[in-house]
């Protein structure tokens, strides 16, 4: 367990985390989900294949489309949720409300998802996104996800030089051309030799998690590993 610092149980005190389930919204001691919540994603995992090598529902690894253009070094990507239901709800609710107390328990419940790797790292958004968003989903996720992990957090080393359009209205290759050239790397002594954790909201065709790769990889020569908390449905 995370030892809170006085800031922190001060924030605590002013705003209480709601002892709700983040997925039903049922009232609960705990935070995170609810008994109910966790057997029905259970039940919903035990029904649904799921791509081992992706994390995508609903297909096998040998008939998966996302990772066909994976290399070797992109090792594996690993989701909590399905995009689907109330799953995808919460996402959407987390991505633009990104409240802290949602992020630090939806890390929790994604920490037992990481085994390997060194250096936790958050695929970024642009400062121009940055400044309409006001916080980058991806790096509240991956900064819990430290904290939770124990595991160190590298803050600006990926980082997004250019705007690109959303993601979401894109195909698979107009994905890749678009984020290749709007991402950078600095401060890579930070990184090199290590293998990377790369933490993102949502993996859906893969592109996103194929282009940072591929970019980190030049520099650490290590390999990397997806932690994502949705996957995409096929
Ligand atoms: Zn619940
Ligand atoms: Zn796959």
């Amino acid at each position: 367990m995370i030892k809170l610092g006085i800031l922190d149980s001060l924030w605590e005190m002013i705003f209480p985390t709601p002892r709700i389930c983040i997925l039903c919204k049922k009232k609960q001691e705990q935070i995170g989900i609810c008994p109910a919540c966790r057997e029905k994603l259970a039940a919903y995992r035990q029904n649904h294949c799921r791509c081992s090598r992706c994390g995508t529902f609903g297909v096998t690894e040998e008939n998966c489309p996302n990772h066909r253009k994976w290399p070797q070094y992109l090792k594996s990507n690993q989701s909590l949720w399905p995009y689907c239901g109330e799953y995808r709800k919460t996402l959407l609710e987390f991505k633009f409300k990104g409240q802290p107390w949602l992020a630090e328990a939806l890390a929790k419940l994604m920490a037992p998802l990481v085994s390997k790797g060194d250096i936790i790292i958050p695929v970024p958004i642009s400062a121009e996104r940055l400044k309409e968003r006001k916080f980058n989903q991806s790096a509240l996720l991956a900064k819990y996800l430290a904290r939770e992990t124990g595991l160190e957090y590298a803050e600006n080393v990926l980082i997004k030089i250019k705007n690109t359009p959303r993601q979401s209205t894109l195909s698979y290759a107009e994905r890749q051309k678009s984020l290749q050239g709007a991402l950078a790397v600095k401060n890579e002594q930070k990184i090199i030799g290590k293998d990377i954790i790369l933490v993102d909201d949502i993996c859906t065709t893969g592109a996103t998690i194929l282009t940072c790769a591929q970019i980190l990889h030049e520099q650490t020569k290590g390999d990397i590993y997806g932690i994502t908390l949705c996957s995409g449905i096929q």
